[in-house]
């Protein structure tokens, strides 16, 4: 756990780097809430200042916000990450009050149960440091200061599993993003690479983790994702930690399930080829 909410001590929140996860109060609370290569299309064509309304502290603020339709998917990873043609949109998911302090994804912002809104008052409220208006565009490490800002919100609200895991999922996706876009020429650039590589991980690690207890515990569609996609989420998370039996029956499930469509069923049985192939390496290294 140590590390993922590093860095949050610029907003006067030090003190929250050491919260648990997915530790909770038994009571659930109700509701649920690429850089341009070219010298003409830049990151800020794809972005709008939007206002909001902040549900905890009432003030009004803008956020820089993506403009809809305008960026090209240009496909994604195994573990459905979306990818974009100029411009990493995940950078801009995060909606965070200047004021307050009160920060979550975008899908999530404006649901805020009255003892959550308590919660955040007194843990970062209190002690937030507020913050200048929001830039044209947000490099990696300001995205990521605003997903950790989100994540720490979501632990002191003491909100769902699911919406805590897709917050690490997404933090992780952001990760990759940034160590894809790190320049070679750059001095340490393969220790950057690492570290982003180790921290995705991290996230990574916990997401599967909360989309596995929350699969037993919450109902779908679960952040927006149906059962099939959280199922298949999951099945390729456990496979890239070496959970094989985990990803297995998963995968299994999918590719025999009523409800999977013929192209997550497809997919899925892309993903159940590549688990055999890993599992038949292990087994053929342990024997050796
Ligand atoms: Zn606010």
């Amino acid at each position: 756990m140590a590390g993922l909410l590093s860095g949050l001590e610029q907003f006067g929140l030090s003190n929250l780097e050491g919260m648990n996860l997915y530790e909770t109060s038994k009571k659930e609370e109700e509701g649920e809430g690429g850089e341009s290569g070219s010298h003409v299309v830049q990151e800020q064509d794809f972005l709008f200042d939007k206002s909001f309304n902040c549900p905890l502290c009432d003030r009004e603020f803008k956020a820089r916000t993506v403009k809809i339709g305008k960026a090209k998917l240009a496909g994604s990873d195994l573990d459905l990450r979306p990818r974009y043609e100029q411009i990493d949109l995940l950078k801009y998911d995060v909606i965070m009050c200047p004021s307050c302090g009160y920060a979550a994804l975008s899908r999530f912002f404006k649901y805020l149960t009255s003892p959550q809104a308590k919660n955040i008052q007194k843990a970062i409220s209190a002690n937030f440091k507020p913050q200048k208006e929001t830039a044209e565009t947000y490099t990696y490490e300001e995205a990521l200061e605003r997903y950790k800002m989100a994540l720490a919100n979501a632990i002191v609200k003491q909100t769902k599993a699911s919406e805590k895991a897709y917050i690490c999922l997404k933090t992780a996706w952001l990760l990759r993003g940034q160590a894809e876009h790190l320049d070679p020429e750059e001095e340490g650039y393969e220790e950057k690479k690492k570290k982003c590589q180790e921290e995705e991980d991290e996230f990574l690690r916990n997401a599967l983790e909360g989309f596995l207890a929350a699969r037993q515990t919450e109902s779908f569609p679960m952040c927006g994702m149906d059962e099939p996609t959280v199922d298949f989420l999951i099945s390729v998370t456990a496979m890239r930690f070496e959970q094989y039996d985990v990803a297995s029956r998963l995968i299994t499930g999918l590719i025999t399930s009523k409800t999977a469509n013929p192209r997550m069923k497809d997919k899925a049985r892309d993903v159940k080829e590549m688990l055999m192939k890993k599992i038949k390496e292990k087994n053929a290294a342990a024997r050796k």
